[in-house]
């Protein structure tokens, strides 16, 4: 992992001033970084029956899908407003300022599956717990929480559902 820490790069005052940015795409364009991100988000999750993993628009979806991938599993993206074609659910949350709102598609998830829910970098969470609820809505099995990034000092974990398995690679 310290290969991986070492390819991630620290963006200051992105997107904007007095946030450090942890870019991923730097790791993600080494191909031995790549490769470590991929096999160890899956060895967190081989032997739990993983059925879909739900990546968060829209740096989740290159760990997310991978993750799927290795995990013989589907893969869903849950995208910002207005984006996919069919019918969907979605969840308003609070930004720093003002409201998000995160989408899936209403048939993307059933009561059989068991679902990761994975995104790039935990930061104070409320995209997650958002993400989160939207799909404990559609009632599956069991929800997982995976993250490459933790930004411990955001106190993102505080911001997830009590009882949920909450993981992340890399932890600052
Ligand atoms: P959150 O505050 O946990 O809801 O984070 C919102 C989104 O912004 C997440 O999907 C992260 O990918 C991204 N994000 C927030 N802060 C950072 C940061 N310092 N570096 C990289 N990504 C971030």
């Amino acid at each position: 992992m310290e290969y991986v820490k070492s390819k991630i790069r620290d963006v200051a005052d992105f997107p904007t001033k007095g946030v450090l940015f942890k870019d991923l795409t730097t790791a993600f364009k080494d191909p031995r970084a790549l490769h470590i991100i991929g096999w160890d988000l899956s060895q967190l999750y081989r032997d739990k029956g993983v059925t879909k993993v739900v990546g968060i628009e829209s740096r989740g979806f290159i760990g997310g899908s991978i993750l799927a991938f290795e995990l013989g599993a589907g893969f869903v993206p849950a995208r910002k407003p207005g984006k996919l074609p069919a019918d969907t659910i979605k969840m308003e949350y609070a930004k720093e300022y003002g409201t998000d709102v995160i989408e899936i598609h209403r048939d993307a998830i059933g009561p059989d599956d068991i679902v990761v829910i994975h995104d790039d970098v935990l930061a104070t969470g409320g995209t997650m717990a958002a993400a989160y609820n939207l799909i404990k809505s559609l009632n599956p099995k069991k929800i997982y929480i995976n993250f490459i990034i933790e930004l411990s000092a955001l106190n993102g974990r505080q911001a997830m559902p009590e009882g949920v398995e909450v993981t992340s690679l890399i932890k600052y």
